[in-house]
């Protein structure tokens, strides 16, 4: 076990260089050339969790990132056969960890590939399904009435625009569907939310309208036929009752806009927690469940964003979940998992620490590079309701095995050295790589140990 685990860790941290990126969407592939019948294996250029609806469960941008994790070969794989084999999922055997200002608490969490079809992380209810619900809710908690409303085609409409073997060769074209292309899902995104959200009209912001916040998701599948493609944009706005002429004034609106007449609408509001709770679960929840039933569209909805916010969220809350919980509802853990996706920690409110800056985007990173999720078991890691987040308790011995804290000391100092390189015996250590340090701390160990001082260091510290 340790001799595997140093590999992981060898491999996680000499292979795989941090491509931490916001960036949303459905973690679909698509074929860069030609299709996939015909073309044989696409080639791999991302990690298709690269573009989820968040960046928690596929943060790596690159096929050597996902490579390192064993993430890489899936595409390659189905690229072999339009009826792909399902690999076993490497989803949740690597951990990124972090721990708060405070440096009491820390913190672990698996990755997800966040694929609708996966078998992991396509299940409702599983941590990408938590994870999602999580990101929503504190927004949501900010309405009092929650409208929903459902936008679908007509059957005959949801096939137009295949675009051939080369759907992406394309875009920027006139629309020719609605919904059978990812240029067309954009474009059709877009204009659901000028009418809802109104037209965007410079400083003056967005003029006309129906609601002034919301969020939408697709959906590609129905509940009724299983495997059938029915593509429909599920919207949560703040609204509450409707009454006839308005709806059907939003109903023209949008059958207008898309021209489409026979375009299928429906509205319903709530106003119980429970209720919104539900909705909340219900957008969220993988409808592609399997990748079998279209891998035209499979293909093409790689890197989609696939979820769409407009309207400012900045409010403070109207209700929370333990109102939800009172309803019925389960939201164990929903709120821890918020504050972490927040950057903020749970337990006592402060930031979580910033290891470094991303050397390309400039953003924060809070979370280390990938450990071998066995360290979560090692170190006693309690999950938090089945998110893949996880509460490690405080670690004071040293051994064999670092300590989280330990791991974040590490890859900061490897940070810097990278950054500015220096001949400071502490810096050199860094550029050797972690492996390195901890050959030498082992072998250290297996002298003292040899030397008949095994039961001293093991109960050192304890
Ligand atoms: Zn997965
Ligand atoms: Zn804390």
């Amino acid at each position: 076990m340790l001799s595997s685990n140093k590999e992981s860790i060898t491999q996680a941290f000499a292979d795989i260089q941090w491509g931490l990126g916001p960036t949303e969407g459905v973690g679909f592939y698509k074929s860069r050339k030609g299709s996939v019948a015909e073309q044989g294996p696409a080639p791999s250029l991302s990690f298709p969790g690269a573009a989820l609806e968040n960046n928690e469960d596929g943060p790596f941008q690159t096929k050597s990132e996902a490579e390192g994790l064993g993430l890489g070969d899936y595409k390659d794989l189905i690229a072999k056969s339009a009826t792909p084999e399902k690999p076993i999922s490497p989803c949740g055997a690597w951990a990124l960890i972090s721990e708060c200002e405070s440096g009491d608490h820390h913190f672990g969490k698996r990755i997800y590939c966040g694929r609708e079809w996966c078998e992991v992380c396509g299940e409702d209810n599983s941590a990408s399904h938590k994870r999602r619900q999580a990101r929503i809710l504190p927004k949501i908690q900010q309405v009092k009435e929650l409208g929903y409303l459902v936008i679908e085609w007509p059957d005959w409409a949801r096939h137009i625009g295949e675009r051939g073997l080369n759907p992406d060769q394309d875009q920027g074209d006139p629309v020719a569907g609605w919904c059978y292309s990812k240029a067309d899902l954009q474009e059709t995104t877009n204009m659901i939310i000028e009418v809802l959200a109104g037209r965007r009209c410079g400083r003056r912001g967005r003029v006309g309208g129906f609601f002034a916040r919301g969020v939408g998701r697709w959906h590609w599948f129905g509940d009724q036929c299983q495997g059938k493609w029915n593509p429909h944009f599920n919207v949560l706005v703040e609204s509450g009752y409707l009454s006839k002429p308005e709806l059907e004034g939003i109903k023209a609106s949008l059958r207008f806009a898309l021209n489409c007449p026979e375009l299928i609408v429906h509205y319903s509001y709530f106003d119980k927690p429970g209720q919104m709770v539900q909705k909340v679960r219900y957008i969220t929840r993988a409808t592609f469940r399997d990748y079998s039933w279209n891998p035209y569209m499979a293909q093409d909805l790689f890197n989609f964003r696939n979820i769409r916010w407009w309207g400012n969220w900045k409010g403070e809350p109207a209700w929370d979940l333990g109102q939800a919980k009172v309803e019925g509802e389960d939201i164990a853990g929903l709120e821890a998992v918020s504050k972490l996706q927040e950057g903020l920690c749970p337990d006592c409110g402060q930031p979580l620490k910033v290891l470094y800056h991303n050397h390309r985007t400039g953003q924060p990173v809070q979370w280390s590079r990938p450990v071998d999720s066995i360290y979560l078991d090692i170190w006693g890691a309690q999950e938090i309701s089945g998110t893949g987040y996880y509460r490690i308790p405080r670690q004071g011995w040293h051994g064999y095995i670092f300590s989280p804290g330990e791991l974040l000391k590490l890859e900061k100092l490897a940070v810097k050295a990278r950054a500015s390189p220096s001949v400071s015996p502490e810096a050199r250590m860094a550029r050797e790589h972690v492996n390195a340090y901890w050959e030498r701390k082992r072998r250290a160990w297996d002298e003292l140990e040899d030397m008949g001082f095994g039961y001293f260091l093991r109960n050192a510290g304890k």
